[in-house]
């Protein structure tokens, strides 16, 4: 994430190492009197030592240098003893340096922090010189410390540095929204997700106020950003390091977007001062969706099971009253009530099941041929004697051809339809079902003159559980199932469905099935 931690820049950087090293190397040589030198150290990726700086000697001298100090770098590392005549372990001749002169003496110590070796600084005098002495190895001893501190640090640096970016990269790359806040809350950082999600760009939002940028209330619309519930905002008891808040924060466009927040705050131990945080942001717009929707369902589905049979127990303990006596007609239509009530928790409970099997998609289809311009007048039929003030008109042509289809299930769609016709067009009308073939497709409309459908909630119908807004459809009883059944089982035929409506205008649901039946 970019910015995360802005005193990154402040860091050193490889280019500190190799100047600390010429430094410390260049006394060292001075003061052991050498003409060369050179500080390698070891490389974790290539698994060997290199060398990171070196003086007086040119690259072909050092070509030749290195392997050879190399054989001597094990007994180094574990005795840290210097040595003089080199030439004795490595073999003549040793390598030229810049002025010329072939060198020979030579001391050598390894870089050590604790028990590590980090690297070896080597020191080389002209062959014509004196060997090094016990006094020249302690001196060089203490360059050594130096340049194993500067060679530590530079790893340590290293290291933060790859882990920070390491983490970074992991952060901007994240789906859900990364923020960092400075004590004052404001923003360091602001991943791609953060930005996608808010439309703020992150160069605009950069070392603002979080407050200022996101507006973070709760569902009832009361800041959360200046009251002591933000979990920046230092309480007596210091406040939490971890915690998750859910409400609404501002979009670049105004809108509100639901979110949790999950905060992780540093915080002083002395003072409990935040002086940072990181917060996750989720957009938890469709989970409290899928909440609202189970709850209204819940309570919907309570309705639709206490009404019939609360008219079945009316009517039951009215019939098995002992003190009465009803006559034949009163018990017949007693009767026939309770049994149009048992069919209606019937049919809402095979609603239920199908709708479960369907999503556990365990529905299996049991094809055949079928005729549907004969199974639209048979529902029609069935369904005309319910209601009064509606005209029914069935119109598919002549050749309209079979199709290859489960019947039981197409049935229901048929129905699901024509049966939402008359519920949704409570003054009456016209309803009719039309068939129509073309280019190895059938196209089956069911129209009405009723209500219609609002343009906003016309891509939601086919939701589970998913019901019109307004009074008049709240009037009628209904679970949301009957579309997402309808959709599901035209899908499932290879077919499609969609609406075509406007807000009292009446609706045309039309599905289209392959002629061949998806196979
Ligand atoms: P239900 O009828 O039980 O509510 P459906 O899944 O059959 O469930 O329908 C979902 C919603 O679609 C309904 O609540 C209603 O708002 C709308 N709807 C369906 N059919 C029609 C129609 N013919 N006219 C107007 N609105 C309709």
């Amino acid at each position: 994430m970019a910015h995360l931690m802005d005193s990154s820049d402040a860091l050193p950087q490889e280019a500190d190492l190799r100047a600390s090293l010429r430094m410390i190397l260049k006394n060292a040589i001075e003061a052991l009197g050498g003409s060369a030198g050179v500080v390698a150290t070891w490389d974790q990726e290539e698994r060997c030592f290199t060398p990171t700086y070196s003086f007086g000697l040119d690259e072909r001298a050092l070509e030749q240098l290195l392997p050879l100090l190399e054989e001597a770098v094990p007994d180094l590392a574990v005795s840290s003893q210097s040595f003089n005549a080199l030439s004795r372990i490595l073999g003549p001749p040793l390598p030229k340096s810049d002025q010329g002169l072939i060198l020979d003496p030579i001391v050598a110590l390894p870089l050590r922090v604790g028990r590590r070796s980090l690297g070896f600084i080597y020191v080389l005098r002209p062959r014509s010189c004196m060997a090094f002495s016990a006094v020249d190895q302690s001196t060089l001893n203490a360059f050594a410390r130096q340049a194993a501190i500067a060679v530590d640090n530079a790893h340590l640096v290293h290291n933060l540095i790859e882990e920070k970016s390491r983490v970074e990269s992991m952060l901007e790359g994240s789906a859900e929204g990364m923020m960092s806040l400075d004590g004052r809350r404001r923003l360091l950082g602001f991943n791609a997700a953060m930005e996608r999600m808010s439309g703020h760009p992150r160069r605009q939002v950069l070392s603002l106020p979080c407050y200022h940028v996101l507006n973070f209330r709760d569902f009832e619309g009361r800041s959360i950003c200046n009251s002591d519930r933000c979990p920046m905002v230092t309480r007596p008891d210091g406040g939490p390091s971890t915690c998750e808040l859910q409400g609404k924060i501002q979009s670049a466009d105004g809108q509100d977007i639901e979110v949790a927040m999950v905060y992780s705050v540093n915080r002083s131990r002395a003072t409990g001062r935040a002086h940072s945080a990181v917060i996750n942001v989720r957009d938890i717009k469709r989970l409290r969706e899928t909440e609202n929707l189970r709850s209204a369902f819940l309570s919907m589905l309570g309705h639709e099971l206490q009404t019939p049979l609360s008219i079945i127990k009316g009517y039951t303990s009215t019939l098995a009253r002992s003190d009465a006596r009803w006559n034949r007609k009163t018990l017949r239509e007693g009767l026939q009530v309770i049994e149009e009530e048992c069919d209606r928790l019937s049919k809402l409970v095979n609603r239920l099941l199908l709708a479960s099997r369907i999503e556990s998609r365990t529905v299996t289809l049991k094809k055949e041929p079928v005729q549907l311009s004969v199974m639209a007048t048979k529902v029609v039929r069935r369904l005309e004697p319910v209601t009064a003030n509606h005209r029914f008109e069935v119109d598919f042509g002549p050749d309209f051809p079979e199709v290859y289809a489960d019947p039981e299930r197409m049935e229901e769609v048929l129905t699901n339809l024509v049966d939402n016709a008359i519920k949704y067009s409570p003054k009456g009308g016209r309803i009719t079902v039309t068939g129509r073939a073309d280019a190895g497709r059938v196209r089956v409309t069911v129209a009405d003159e009723g209500i219609g459908i609002p343009r906003r909630e016309l891509g939601r119908v086919f939701e589970r559980f998913r019901r019109g807004e307004n009074g008049q459809v709240q009037k009628v009883r209904g679970m949301g199932l009957g579309l997402y059944i309808c959709r599901s089982i035209v899908e499932a035929h290879g077919g499609q469905i969609e609406v075509a409506s406007e807000a009292g205008k009446g609706s045309q649901f039309t599905f289209t099935l392959p002629v061949g039946g998806g196979e």
